[in-house]
């Protein structure tokens, strides 16, 4: 298990954070994940690994983590979040689509020539104004995903229950 993290753990030991039983739980868990996932999500996951960590603990680890900079938090619109490790690389780097009614989340690297010149222009601007340091960004774009916007029952305002629990099972499933 701890060679399955080894860079994490130097990167924590560093900073004075201390590997805890949930923490190495946790990000063993989200080293295997391609996905982002949510303290639910990584709830499930440990349960189904045969061990218990409770939502409390679940919560206190990643705050933690993401402050420590090893995990990447990504606001939901539902005001949840969800987590991924941080690899390193600018290979994982990647912006965010996030529909407002399923809550998909979907991730794109292959990034147009406009949007890299646009943002590194950006990025120059705003750290002008605020005399900031610019290290990084994250970028989320949110509306509607193709089938929600293909969806009947969007275009007029009625959401037939059926439909709205069938997009919430495609929303666990797809949310990258
Ligand atoms: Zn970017
Ligand atoms: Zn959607
Ligand atoms: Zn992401």
């Amino acid at each position: 298990m701890i060679t399955d993290n080894k860079e994490v753990h130097k990167k924590l030991n560093k900073q004075g954070y201390r590997i805890t039983k949930a923490r190495e739980i946790i990000l063993t868990i989200l080293n295997k994940s391609p996905k982002h996932l949510s303290v639910d999500d990584i709830y499930l996951a440990i349960k189904a690994s045969g061990k218990n960590v409770g939502t409390t603990t679940i919560y206190r680890a990643v705050d933690s983590l993401t402050k420590a900079g090893v995990i990447r938090k990504l606001s939901l619109l539902n005001g949840r979040a969800s987590f991924k490790i941080i690899n390193g690389g600018m290979s994982e780097h990647h912006h965010h689509l996030i529909c407002r009614h399923c809550q998909k989340v979907i991730e794109y690297s292959d990034f147009i020539e406009d949007e890299i010149k646009l943002i590194k222009k950006l990025e120059t601007i705003v750290s002008k104004a605020h005399q900031f340091k610019i290290e990084d960004h994250q970028l989320s774009f949110t509306g509607l995903c193709k089938s929600c916007k293909a969806a009947p029952s969007l275009r007029g305002l009625i959401r037939p229950l059926a439909a709205s629990r069938a997009f919430k099972k495609e929303s666990f499933l797809e949310r990258g």
